[in-house]
């Protein structure tokens, strides 16, 4: 969940400001929704009427969240699996495929990892990183309203930004 949460928090802090945003969590993208019903339909027939509810989906997810999902449907994980009904068994595959998580909005500044906001790029001198408004000025890294995703983007371009600029700079001190 960590860098799936990274990746959304950019739009996220932008968009909880005016409106109601709704997360959907497919914990098996790689399966289509009936997949995961009858992939739990067929361990239900195939296990033992006394296993706990939790093992159906042992091998799918992992325990912490499968026991979470359960909860949140009101069923005790450690049920045997042959109390759940028909209706249990469709309500988890689809909370599997599809957990609704209401975004209220990200941690604070002290807590980001980039920053969404700073310069325009388009207040640059075309291809330099020199500001067109105050001559002489540079900005490089996270000054620039550029922020990228998880991966070491931000470090890549907090760096090549700031050899860039400095190259500028050098450059133009060369000509004086
Ligand atoms: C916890 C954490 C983990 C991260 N992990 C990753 C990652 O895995 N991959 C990735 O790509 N990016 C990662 N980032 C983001 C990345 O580190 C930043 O995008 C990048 O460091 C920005 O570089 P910068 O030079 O623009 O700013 P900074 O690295 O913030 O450098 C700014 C410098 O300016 C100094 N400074 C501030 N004010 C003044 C002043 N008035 N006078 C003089 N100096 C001043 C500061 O002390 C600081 O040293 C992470 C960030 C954090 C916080």
């Amino acid at each position: 969940m960590g860098i799936p949460a990274f990746q959304l928090s950019g739009d996220a802090a932008v968009l909880t400001k005016t409106q109601r945003l709704t997360a959907l969590l497919d914990f098996c993208p790689n399966l289509p929704d009936l997949a995961v019903l009858d992939y739990l339909q067929d361990r239900m027939m195939h296990g033992s009427p006394d296993e706990p509810v939790l093992h159906l989906l042992t091998g799918i997810l992992q325990e912490k969240l499968a026991r979470f999902l359960q909860n949140e449907l009101g069923m005790d994980a450690d049920t045997p699996v042959h109390r759940l009904s028909t209706q249990d068994l469709a309500s988890l595959a689809e909370t599997v495929k599809g957990y609704r998580l209401t975004v209220t909005g990200t941690k604070s500044f002290k807590d980001a990892q980039v920053t969404r906001g700073g310069v325009p790029a388009d207040e640059l001198v075309e291809g330099t990183l020199e500001s067109s408004k105050v001559p002489n000025l540079w900005f490089a890294g996270e000054l620039l309203n550029v922020d990228g995703a998880c991966g070491g983007y931000n470090l890549h371009f907090a760096w090549g930004s700031g050899i860039l600029a400095a190259k500028e700079i050098a450059q133009r001190a060369e000509n004086i």
